[in-house]
């Protein structure tokens, strides 16, 4: 049979099958094809670039090389064209015509080991250019290889039963692939659509790639060139590009490693924490390549919930990826990026607070709410959080923060436990009766703003071997402070503490004298060991109509101050006096601890005490 006329070819029965399973349940999206014929056309011009170094004689020596597609809205068509080694009519049926056959798989064993490194092909499956069907009524394959001798073929099949080829005149080298679209997918013919599919998956092709005469792909794949020859400037306009951002990046840390596989990593910490400015949770962007192509845009699980915030790639060569190229046929390998990427990005912030502690307070005033999230919820990376985490204390300045590593430095030896107080601002936590028995010994206390904190440190528990404990916990012990003169002795402490348990009655648990206090009268502590005062606030306020938490209160007085001496006086001498002055006083400590849930019995109280001055 002459090669000018017409050749049909059957599709065998099983290649019906799987064209089937191809055509309509492989693919998530029908848009992947365009990734699919743009990945063959780039792997065509990288298979030219390695012939081209061993053969002089091309056809068409002349043409470009880059990927050219077309979208014509009105004949309802796409063409992908490029100018790489072509296909002779012998390749065609080979390639085209027996699926799950892989002609850049072949390609690529048949290279020399040091060349194999240096090629980037994408194709391995021999399924993608099927993809095609997904959209098209019929699909034309124009090629014409780059040996001169061969003449060129156009390949049509509209994706059913059977193809067909014929030779064709006037072929430029390479291949030239025309879709006219299915009635229900004439989207894909319109510019703007194609644009956005080009940008989402084949933005990093290295081969340039022009829609409708335009190039789309101007952003490098900066990840895989090395750090030191990367302009800042370079880093930013990938970086805005890639996250679709506006911003600059705060901090950015591009690395490789080599196990558990190759991976080359660009990472970004954008300028705001935007959940933080009240918007909707942020979704994990941190996109996955696999030879500059994207795999996943969103993956889940590449890194942990609390590195939602970061943007960027991470690309690997040798992804086991699925057959639809979307996802990866191994899960545990996934969670081993996952550790090996996290642990990176650890260390890269340990060393940041390290060498540049004020970029990291700035990094850290904007985003440590996440690294308290993954101290609080996340166990494996537990240890190497809580080292990041920093607050200020009773002994550092307003607007300055110690780590619990620097903490830990100035505890004496007596002390064996760190700790803080939960209080809106500085300002409340150094005026509340709480921290004058700390300070009075000497005992330095983290200061606590956040309302996730009681949350946080009641998870984290522990660091370096020592409890971390709420200084206005009841269960905290100090040590004894020697009794300046004038105050209560014992047995009057005991006296005023009895009387004031049967006066004040239901109201408070226990009343004792404190080893808390120095300037201050009393202090109310929550007898329930497990809820500070901070917590049952946070309770109450996410229980607004339901019932109270019942209320637990331990009075503790300070047998120094001058008000306990005077109460001990009218105590017995005007019992009914002494009365209205020991419930006010509960109250200011309740108030103090900001426990006092009604105040309108205080304020009749309070007329009645001032009836009597
Ligand atoms: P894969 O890319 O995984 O090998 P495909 O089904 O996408 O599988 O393509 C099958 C084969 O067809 C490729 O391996 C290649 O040999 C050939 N082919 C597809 N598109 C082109 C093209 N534009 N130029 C040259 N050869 C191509
Ligand atoms: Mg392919």
């Amino acid at each position: 049979m002459s090669t000018s006329t017409p050749q049909k070819f059957e599709f065998q029965a099983e290649i019906k099958q799987l064209l089937d399973i191809v055509i309509h349940s492989l693919y998530t999206e029908k848009e992947i094809f365009v990734r699919e014929l743009v990945s063959n056309a780039s792997d065509a011009l990288e298979k030219l670039r390695h012939t081209q170094i061993t053969e002089k004689d091309l056809f068409d020596d002349k043409a470009e090389l880059e990927i050219n597609v077309a979208s014509d809205d009105k004949a309802k068509t796409i063409t992908i064209q490029d100018f790489g080694l072509g296909m002779t009519r012998a390749e065609l049926v080979e390639n085209l015509g027996t699926i799950a056959h892989s002609g850049s798989k072949a390609f690529l064993k048949a290279l020399g080991e040091g060349d194999k490194k240096n090629t980037n092909l994408i194709g391995q499956f021999g399924v993608g250019f099927y993809s095609a069907f997904m959209v098209a009524k019929s699909v034309k394959v124009y090629s014409h290889s780059w040996r001169e001798a061969e003449p060129g073929h156009v390949w049509t099949s509209d994706g059913a039963g059977s193809y067909e080829i014929e030779e064709a005149a006037d072929q430029r080298r390479g291949t030239k692939i025309v879709i006219t679209l299915k009635d229900d997918c004439t989207e894909f013919s319109d510019d703007s659509r194609i644009k956005e599919i080009l940008e989402r998956y084949s933005a990093f092709v290295s081969f340039p790639i022009n829609l409708n005469g335009k190039r789309v792909n101007t952003v490098q794949a900066l990840w895989l060139r090395s750090k030191n020859e990367i302009k800042d400037e370079e880093y930013t306009e990938f970086y805005k590009f890639q996250a679709h951002a506006f911003d600059e990046p705060r901090l950015r840390l591009h690395f490789s490693a080599d196990a558990p596989l190759a991976i080359n990593a660009l990472l970004f910490v954008p300028k705001d924490n935007t959940e933080k400015l009240g918007f909707a949770r942020t979704e994990a962007s941190v996109a996955l390549y696999c030879r500059k192509v994207l795999i996943d845009a969103k993956p889940k699980l590449l890194l942990p919930e609390w590195l939602r915030f970061l943007k960027g790639v991470v690309d690997s060569e040798d992804l086991p990826l699925n057959i639809s190229r979307e996802t990866m046929q191994d899960k545990a390998l996934i969670e081993k990026l996952n550790k090996v990427i996290t642990k990176r990005f650890l260390k890269f912030l340990d060393d940041e607070a390290k060498n540049r502690p004020e970029t990291y307070a700035e990094f850290y005033a904007e985003f440590g709410l996440f690294l308290k999230e993954g101290a609080a919820m996340d166990f494996t990376h537990k240890d190497a959080l809580v080292k990041l985490l920093r607050f200020e204390s009773s002994l550092t300045e307003k607007g300055k923060t110690t780590s619990l590593g620097d903490y830990v430095t100035r505890m004496g030896s007596e002390q064996k436990e760190i700790y803080y107080l939960i209080g809106p601002n500085r300002a409340a936590i150094e005026s509340g009766p709480y921290l004058e028995g700390f300070k009075a010994r000497n005992l330095e206390v983290l200061f606590c703003y956040e309302a996730v904190d009681e949350y946080v440190m009641s998870n984290v528990r522990e660091f370096d071997g020592k409890k971390l404990a709420g200084a206005d916990h009841a269960d905290v012990k100090l040590s004894d402070l020697p009794k300046p003169e004038g105050a209560l002795s014992e047995a009057e402490t005991k006296a005023l503490t009895e009387w004031l348990k049967t006066t004040l009655g239901d109201r408070v648990a226990e009343v004792k004298a404190s080893d808390r206090l120095v300037d201050s009268p009393a202090l109310a502590l929550n007898a329930d060991k497990f809820m500070s005062p901070h917590m049952r606030r946070m309770m109450k306020a996410m229980n607004k109509d339901g019932a109270e938490p019942a209320l637990h209160v331990n009075l503790e007085i300070n047998p120094r101050a001058a008000v306990m001496k005077r109460l001990f006086e009218t105590h017995t001498a005007a019992p009914d006096k002494a009365k209205l002055v020991a419930e006010q006083i509960l109250d200011n400590a309740l108030i103090s601890a900001g426990l006092l849930d009604d105040a309108t019995p205080m304020v009749a109280r309070l007329y009645k005490l001032l009836e009597s001055v």
